[in-house]
């Protein structure tokens, strides 16, 4: 079985660690033998001391290969941060977005690859394969290798004008109201090496708990990958991010208010309503109008543990399964 999953970070990480615990420990030898692919979102990538930074797809490394401060939920568990006082004593700016020493070296082997004139696609090969990523028969393919990155437009006493994604949510957390969120670069950008045929020859596509907007949306965003997505034969099925019509951690309820759509997972689903066929939502939120044609299913969705993730997990893999039995049925 083939699974690709399009994922950001924290939300997309811990729901793939919990497919893959998930995948281990079935007792069906087809689950067993699983290829997963994740597409992760590079629009949060930023260039900060000449370096190369991209939180997503480090989340989803350091997450999956066991190297993740867990209790943050992103960033390497035990970080010593002296790297950083240096930066700071020199007066080199920014300090609001917090890197360790280990993070760090991530950063400093990504930029001289591609420094040497490696796609992204190929850096993340090599610096997945330390974190053994292939042997958990895991893939993860940057949406791109080009350079995209989400900008967000706001207006304060500085006036109006765009800053970087990471600048908003980071620096400001999400406090000044989003007028408008660019995918700068968008346009030019060609999905990366093997993106559009792991969502085509999938059985199974599912869109973890990711963020809607800055995530998954980003994604979705590369020239033909939405098309893709459209067009699969594999059923495709979500995950809600709201708990309660709240996000579990984070501001995708700024995200979703800058694009006009309510923080409620009927609003959700209907950012993918032209191709999702199955949507797993919280106990809390199975209450709503949902569209006849797609299959809601509700079950608590807080992924406080991997065993906790891992159920979740298997209950979006039954509900694909359950949708193909249907399809082969018709
Ligand atoms: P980011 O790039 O680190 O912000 O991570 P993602 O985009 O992958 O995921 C962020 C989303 O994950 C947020 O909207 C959260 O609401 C959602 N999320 C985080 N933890 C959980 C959880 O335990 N359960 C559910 N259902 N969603 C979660
Ligand atoms: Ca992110």
């Amino acid at each position: 079985m083939r699974i690709t999953a399009i994922a950001g970070g924290v939300g997309g990480a811990r729901f793939v660690r919990g497919l893959l615990a998930h995948l281990h420990s079935s007792p069906d030898a087809d689950r067993r033998s699983t290829e997963v692919t994740v597409i992760g979102n590079t629009g949060d990538d930023i260039t900060l001391f000449g370096l190369r930074v991209c939180p997503d797809l480090d989340t989803v490394m350091y997450t999956l290969g066991g190297g993740i401060d867990d209790a943050q939920g992103w960033g390497r568990e035990g970080e010593t941060h002296t790297v950083q006082g240096e930066l700071a004593a020199y007066g080199a700016q920014p300090q609001w977005f917090g890197l360790g020493d280990r993070d760090f070296a991530t950063h400093i082997a990504r930029s001289q690859l591609l420094g040497l004139g490696m796609p992204l696609s190929q850096v993340t090969e090599v610096l997945c394969a330390r974190w053994g990523l292939p042997e958990q028969g895991v893939r993860l393919l940057p949406m791109t290798d080009q350079s995209v990155e989400t900008h967000v437009v706001i207006e304060d006493d500085e006036g109006r004008r765009a800053i970087h994604f990471q600048e908003w949510w980071v620096r400001h957390q999400a406090a000044i109201a989003a007028q408008q969120i660019v995918a700068v670069g968008m346009e030019r950008a060609v999905a990366g090496p093997g993106v559009l045929e792991a969502i085509r020859d999938a059985d199974v596509v599912l869109l973890p708990p990711s963020n809607p907007v800055v995530s998954i949306g980003i994604v979705l965003g590369v020239p033909g990958v939405r098309d893709a997505v459209r067009g699969t034969r594999a059923p495709v099925v979500g995950v809600s991010p709201l708990i309660g019509g709240r996000p579990v951690r984070g501001h995708a309820d700024a995200c979703l208010a800058a694009i006009g759509v309510d923080t409620t997972a009927l609003a959700v689903a209907g950012l993918y309503e032209d191709f999702l066929d199955g949507w797993l939502v919280d106990t809390a939120d199975a209450e709503a109008a949902w569209p006849a044609r797609l299959a809601v299913r509700s079950r608590p969705l807080l992924m406080s543990d991997v065993d906790a993730a891992a159920a979740i997990a298997g209950a979006a893999l039954d509900l694909a399964v359950e949708l193909q039995g249907d399809r082969a049925s018709a």
